[in-house]
């Protein structure tokens, strides 16, 4: 079965151990990679997921120590959302409340329970109620009964001037079928893709642009099973939309390109392969700061530059 939907979300934060302390504590998430940024080898990028770090689990961040807040808007993801079974509501909103984390009232979002709260730089996030999914594995260490553990992203909505645009790109290349429509919300759902399979697309004309910083989403990445795959999807997306994307990326876990959406956000394709036991033991993920080859040589600079966290 091909498999579609979300493969990484990625956004920027502020401060390194807050971010950790919020995301691998505060929701129970595990460290799947401690690596820098390739681009800017001064700054951490961390990979967040379930044990294995498999595709629709994955939020990474770039915790920049003095990122200046960003502001929410048009052409940018407003909600980053994360499945958890149904009866783990009522357990995530004490445990909100216990840790002082804000967030709103559980409401209704296409029949399904939501709870929104915001992470440490505002982040937009929530849980989402599925049923029937309390026998799939979870990541669960500490506090975090596994009953209540987090299960990958149900998947994002995003903030657009006009949802047809990206709806198009959805449906066309990514292997979307729009299923629902609530208020000036448009659902795209991929197949029966579990992991990251929902796009909420919010069409809200009129409201200003957003600015990136601290607390939103640098960009959302697809999934591609094969690099044949994701070199489809790259014609496509020339053809049928005139879109070019970047050449491919080697990322080490996954090779990625890069475009730039109708709507204004970055998307992202990557391949599933080779994931993220490619440098290190499945069983130690995380647990020790990972560099690509050609930074390895500047390790020690690097060390020494980047905050130390715990
Ligand atoms: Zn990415």
């Amino acid at each position: 079965m091909r498999q579609n939907g979300i493969h990484h979300i990625t956004a920027i934060a502020g401060p390194a151990q807050r971010n950790l302390d919020f995301y691998t504590r505060t929701l129970g998430l595990h460290l799947v990679k401690k690596t820098v940024n390739f681009d800017d080898p001064g700054t951490y990028h961390f990979y967040y997921g379930d044990e294995a770090g498999q595709p629709g689990t994955i939020l990474t961040i770039f915790p920049w120590e003095h990122a200046a807040p960003g502001r929410l808007g048009i052409g940018e993801t407003q909600e980053t959302v994360f499945r958890v079974p149904e009866g783990a509501i009522g357990y995530w909103t004490h445990r909100l409340v216990d840790k002082g984390v804000p967030h709103e009232a559980p409401q209704k979002r296409f029949g399904e329970t939501v709870l929104a709260f915001k992470d440490p730089d505002g982040m937009r996030l929530a849980l989402v109620a599925v049923p029937g999914i309390e026998a799939e594995p979870a990541w669960s260490i500490g506090e975090i009964p596994v009953e209540h553990a987090i299960r990958g992203f149900h998947g994002a909505s995003l903030l657009l001037d006009k949802a047809a645009p990206t709806g198009a790109i959805l449906t066309d290349v990514f292997g979307f079928t729009e299923v629902a429509r609530e208020g000036s919300l448009v659902r795209y759902k991929a197949g029966d893709t579990a992991l990251g399979g929902i796009v909420d697309l919010r069409e809200a004309g009129g409201f200003p642009p957003g600015r990136p910083g601290a607390g939103t989403v640098h960009h959302i990445a697809f999934r591609a099973a094969s690099d044949a795959v994701q070199a489809g999807m790259v014609k496509k997306l020339a053809e049928n939309h005139g879109i070019r994307t970047t050449e491919q990326k080697d990322r080490d876990y996954f090779r990625a390109v890069y475009f730039r959406e109708p709507g204004g956000l970055l998307f992202e394709i990557a391949t599933d392969a080779p994931g993220f036991a490619a440098d290190e033991p499945a069983e130690s993920l995380g647990r020790a700061l990972k560099l690509p080859r050609f930074l390895e040589p500047k390790r020690e600079k690097i060390e020494a530059v980047l905050p130390k966290v715990a």
